[in-house]
């Protein structure tokens, strides 16, 4: 999945992943939780993630090379907020051709600065199973319990306006190279991300069946 932050790569990458039972990775979720349970990944990677910047590509690689050797994976992934970085997807291409892998698809997804300010900041999530809400759209329930596990539901730190604007910049830098990095292999699709999840995932399931 690639596209900047508030695109909805996490939500499509889930029901995708549970269309063709396969697990949807997202390296965001994998920090967050280790921040959460105070380990030592997540405390190297809590200061970057605070300010809006990228976590430092060394650590992800490793983080990701670890994750895709889990038995779950055995049947093919979608990954879900990695690559970010050209040296990401280097190491990935690498990776993959020394462990006989194949990518598959790059699903893109756009949609204006102005629309996805107003999707990050109005975002909520599951602070317990990263179910996402949104207070215009889908706003939580009145007790604030998840609906799906009945975690708290809560306010990413980088979802305020300041850092938002930063994960902009730090994304039109750093990650937005890469749509001519894959549009050259061919496997890239882009989606128009304006309109409503259940048309969206329509549109790119149909495109991958
Ligand atoms: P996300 O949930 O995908 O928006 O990721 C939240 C934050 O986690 C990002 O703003 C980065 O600080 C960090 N992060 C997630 N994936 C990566 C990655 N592949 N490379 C570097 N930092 C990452």
């Amino acid at each position: 999945m690639l596209g900047a932050p508030g695109t909805g790569k996490g939500t499509q990458g889930k029901l995708i992943g549970v269309y063709f039972k396969i697990p949807n990775i997202s390296t965001g979720e994998i920090l967050r939780t280790a921040i959460t349970n105070r380990t030592q990944l997540g405390n190297e990677a809590k200061a970057f993630i605070d300010k809006g910047e990228l976590v430092p590509d060394d650590l992800m690689i490793g983080l990701i090379k670890e994750r895709l050797a889990e038995e779950d994976c055995k049947n093919g992934f979608i990954l879900d907020g990695f690559p970010r970085t050209v040296r990401q997807a280097e190491a990935l291409e690498d990776f993959f051709n020394n462990v006989g892998l194949k990518l598959g698809y790059v699903i893109g997804l756009e949609l204006a600065q102005d629309k996805i300010i107003k999707r990050l900041t109005s975002r909520r999530v599951c602070i317990n199973c990263g179910k996402d809400y949104n207070l215009i759209t889908n706003p939580p329930p009145e007790d604030n319990k998840c609906e799906l596990c009945g975690g708290e539901i809560i306010q990413r730190s980088d979802d305020t306006e300041e850092t938002v604007s930063k994960r902009l910049a730090v994304y039109a830098e750093k990650t937005k190279p890469l749509k001519d990095y894959f549009q050259k292999t061919g496997k890239l699709k882009i989606f128009d991300a304006d309109s409503t999840v259940q048309k969206i995932n329509k549109r790119i399931i149909t495109f991958l069946t």
